[in-house]
Order: structure tokens, then sequence, then C-alpha cells
């Protein structure tokens, strides 16, 4: 704990000051233009990976960056994305997973959570990429793990569309959906392409998307 309270006291000292205008504007208002959903792993930074600046994402963080489907009985992540999407009338959604993903190891390896109720109850609302997966002949546990945490990216975007305010969005032409996967080791980042149901390098296809922006003169 010392570490962080010490990294806060650097902070304070050293960096907020040079940031003090980009705080003083933040102070009353914020103006995201994304919604960041990504697993809570320590390894994976968005802020970092994307460069971007306080007041830039809006962040939804859990256990396997997972979006639960739209029911009776919201919680948070449901009303978080309700919020970016309706108040603060994000742009962009992005739902990021990541190579060795505890969580997608724990679907794709079939380990017991008997002793993680709560883990293994999260973990059912990735149950539609675990079929998917399952169904699928791997050559190994390293690959099935990884083609379980791409199956998990494409299936929180089909959740993240049961929810009301993204699926107004979207037929409003002012939201568009991205799945990512990010390296750890290589940091690097694969993208879903909705058109052709592939993952993408994001550096050489950077217009990669899941679902663009609709146009309206079309509908
Ligand atoms: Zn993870």
């Amino acid at each position: 704990m010392k570490e962080i309270i010490d990294g806060f006291l650097k902070f304070q000292r050293n960096v907020f000051p040079e940031r003090a205008e980009l705080f003083r504007t933040l102070a009353n208002q914020q103006n995201p233009r994304a919604l960041f959903i990504s697993c809570s792993d320590s390894r994976l930074v968005p802020e970092l990976v994307t460069q971007r600046e306080p007041g830039d994402l809006f962040v939804i963080r859990n256990a396997g960056n997972i979006v639960p489907s739209y029911g009776p009985e919201p919680g948070g992540v449901t009303a978080s994305v309700e919020y970016a999407v309706s108040v603060l009338k994000v742009n962009d959604i992005v739902i990021c997973g990541h190579s060795d993903c505890g969580a997608m190891t724990a679907i794709a390896g079939c380990h017991c959570l008997d002793s993680m109720p709560a883990v293994s109850h999260w973990l059912r609302y990735a149950d539609s990429a675990r079929v998917v997966n399952e169904s699928r002949t791997h050559i190994s546990l390293q690959a099935k793990t990884a083609s379980m945490v791409r199956e998990n990216v494409i299936a929180q975007l089909a959740n993240l569309q049961t929810h009301p305010s993204v699926r107004l969005a979207l037929e409003e032409g002012r939201l568009a959906l991205h799945g990512w996967v990010y390296d750890i080791e290589r940091g690097d980042i694969a993208a879903y392409n909705g058109a052709s149901g592939q993952f993408v390098s994001l550096a050489e296809n950077p217009n990669t998307c899941a679902m663009p922006l609709r146009s309206l003169s079309a509908a």
C-alpha cells in the first residue's frame, strides 16, 4: 500500500501542477467520446494503451470484460452503459479482451469454480461464447483459450445490443461498436471486423469496426 500512497504524493507534487489547467477544465464537466469496457486485469490499462487523457474515456472494468444482456433487474454495468450512451452520448463503445485472461482461461479449461460462486455466476454471461468455442476443434488448450477470448468479445458485443439505449443510438446513427483483443506481450491489438467476422491487426487496419455508424440515408 505504501507504494500506492507514495505514488499519490508524487502525483500531487509533480504531475498535478503541470496539468492544473486540464483538471480545472474537468472540474465540473466531462465529455468523453468513448465508452471503454475492459477486463479488470492489472496488465491492461486502457488509458495507457490508447494514450488517452483524463476525461477522454468512460471506463467499465470487470472480470472478463462482460456486459450482461439487458433484463428486468439491471445491475451496475447496465446502468453505466445507459449513462454513457444516453447522457454522455459517447460516439463509440470498445469492448476489449486480452491475452492470458484468467476468466477466459477458466472457461476454456473447464476449471471447477465451485469455490467461487460469484465468479461462476458472472461468467455465465459468456455462455454463448463458451458453447460456440466448445463446438470447434482446437490444436491446444492455449489455442482454445485464445479463441475463447475472441469469441467472448463477439458475445459481449451481442449482449451490448440488447440494451435499449444502445439499440436507440445505433438506430439513430450516432454510435459505433468495436471489439478488440489486446496482446499483453506484444502490445498489439486485434480488432473484430463485423463485416467479415474476422479479427485483424488494428495497426494494419485502423478503420476496422465491429459495427460502424449506421448510415441514416440508407435506412
Ligand atoms: Zn481478463
